[in-house]
């Protein structure tokens, strides 16, 4: 036990901490990294998943246990039937049908009840639920057994702070979509156009997503306070900022993925299957020190099949080596064609590898041959390659992409922008039609900047550089986010039930 907890070990073995993450790879690896971060510090842990969600990272969590941590992995099954979804379906980037957006999020609701008949039975008791904010019927929960309820959000300060700043200002309320704004109240400056808020600023016709979204925003704001997968030293004024203009407590506590030290955790991180890890890695290793491009455009993977074929274009046109995954790429059927029929992946034979199934993106950027990742900017992404030191290409679709973006290309200055204008919201692309808004000649120069001879490369790869170590050391002991993963037990240890 860490000697920086002012507590006994009494009082820690009463200690009880419920991790229950959304059900989609980019909610649930950050929480699983965390739970097992948090069970490192010798609190008891329990994960409630469901079971295909659970068969991702059992054996990571078994691995945790065996090693004697505190930690336990429990299931409870999806209400598939109670909310429309077809059987198999217990992950969002398995939806077969976009339409069912809405029943996924009641069914990830339904789970309430179960999750509560579960909880009656847990010993000792939970003294806190830490829940994905896409989950708010667990504040019911939280109120119905008087335990505090933390909020896990997946994203960072800023993007926090940037809401919480527009909805209070309303100033997107006035604006065309094409127009730029100065995001308000933050200590840098950043402009953005409306077309790429998130979609929290654009309702749609769908009363009950909408509604369930503000439902999302109360319990947000009920919560006792919310954890953070981020450091203090790479949000410099954001965390004390959202704190400030909400008053609500904030841990910033990552980057959790570290938490995944060697190759093998590292390659398990949301999938059994190392075996095609290590053909990566041999891949990997016949190549030069910062000449690979590692192109990955999230779990969800919801880009056009035109623009995905820009990409491969515009790496093509590169020369260089790359990864692409194009695992479950949005309409795959036409994808897969052009891949194969239209010759692709013949003409890159050798020096561009496409992965189909589920890449160790952590394992991957973490090989000192890659130089570069083209991201979709989805937080979990820009943070790996953040404490990677690997300097990013951006490729922003929807959600909070377009902060991040912001952060990497303006703020830390360790990415270079293809030129995304417009946000295109999950579940929306029909909407976008069948065409592209960067070439293919966008994304050969962007990766030019970073790769090539382009100005200022050598120092955007010292300042990648130097945010990787400021990230290595916020988790180690005595590092900011070490200590505030300390002070959360703390918190939740001596939380009062006014406080909540
Ligand atoms: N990821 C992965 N392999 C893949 C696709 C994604 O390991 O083939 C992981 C990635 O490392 C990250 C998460 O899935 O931790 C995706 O989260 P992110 O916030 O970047 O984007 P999302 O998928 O939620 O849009």
């Amino acid at each position: 036990m860490t000697q920086e907890l002012a507590m006994d070990s009494t009082s820690l073995s009463n200690l009880h901490i419920l991790c229950i993450p959304f059900m989609a790879p980019g909610h649930i690896l950050p929480m699983v990294d965390m739970a097992k971060l948090l069970a490192r510090h010798n609190v008891k842990v329990t994960i409630i998943t469901t079971p295909l969600n659970a068969i991702q990272f059992k054996t990571s969590i078994n691995k945790e246990i065996e090693s004697g941590s505190p930690i336990q992995l429990l299931e409870v099954n999806f209400p598939n039937a109670g909310a429309g979804i077809p059987k198999g379906c217990e992950s969002l980037e398995t939806l077969p049908s976009m339409d069912l957006k809405g029943n996924f999020l009641i069914a990830v609701n339904l789970l309430q009840k179960p999750i509560e008949e579960l909880i009656q039975k847990l010993e000792p008791f939970p003294s806190c639920i830490i829940s994905d904010k896409h989950i708010p019927s667990l504040a019911d929960t939280a109120n119905k057994f008087k335990i505090p309820r933390i909020i896990f959000d997946g994203t960072n300060c800023l993007n926090l702070l940037c809401n919480h700043n527009i909805h209070a200002s309303k100033v997107y309320e006035t604006l065309y979509d094409s127009d730029q704004f100065v995001i308000p109240g933050l200590p840098h400056r950043i402009a953005m156009k409306k077309s790429q808020l998130p979609v929290i600023f654009k309702p749609g016709p769908n009363q009950l997503l909408n509604r369930l979204r503000q439902r999302i925003r109360d319990s947000e704001v009920e919560a006792y306070g919310i954890v953070v997968n981020s450091f203090e030293e790479l949000e410099d004024g954001y965390v004390e900022e959202y704190q400030n203009v909400t008053g609500h407590k904030v841990w910033c506590v990552g980057p959790v993925s570290l938490s995944n030290k060697d190759d093998i955790e590292k390659a398990q991180r949301g999938s059994k299957n190392f075996i095609d890890a290590n053909e990566y890695v041999n891949w990997l290793n016949s190549w030069p020190k910062n000449s690979v491009i590692y192109v990955c455009l999230g779990s969800l993977n919801r880009v056009t099949p035109k623009q995905l074929m820009e990409i491969g274009l515009g790496l093509e046109a590169t020369n260089r080596p790359f990864i692409w995954v194009v695992r479950k790429a949005y309409k795959w059927g036409e994808m897969e064609k052009w891949l194969l029929e239209d010759g692709f992946e013949e003409r890159v034979k050798g020096r561009g590898i496409l992965i189909r199934g589920w890449a160790p993106q952590v394992l991957i950027l973490s090989h000192k041959a890659i130089g570069a990742f083209l991201t979709h900017c989805g937080w979990n992404s820009t943070l790996e390659a953040i404490c990677a030191g690997v300097p990013l290409i951006t490729f922003p679709m929807f959600s909070d992409q377009f902060y991040n973006e912001k952060l990497v290309v303006q703020v830390i200055e360790t990415g270079v922008r293809v030129g995304v204008e417009n946000a295109v919201h999950f579940g929306d692309e029909d909407e976008f039609g069948d065409g592209f808004q960067v070439s293919r000649e966008n994304v050969r120069e962007a990766i030019e900047k970073v790769m090539g001879e382009g100005e200022g490369k050598n120092e955007r790869r010292e300042r990648a550089k130097k945010y990787a170590d400021m990230g290595k050391k916020a988790i180690e002991q005595g590092g900011s986010s070490y200590l505030n993963m300390l002070k959360l037990i703390e918190d939740i240890m001596h939380v009062k039930p006014f406080e909540f």
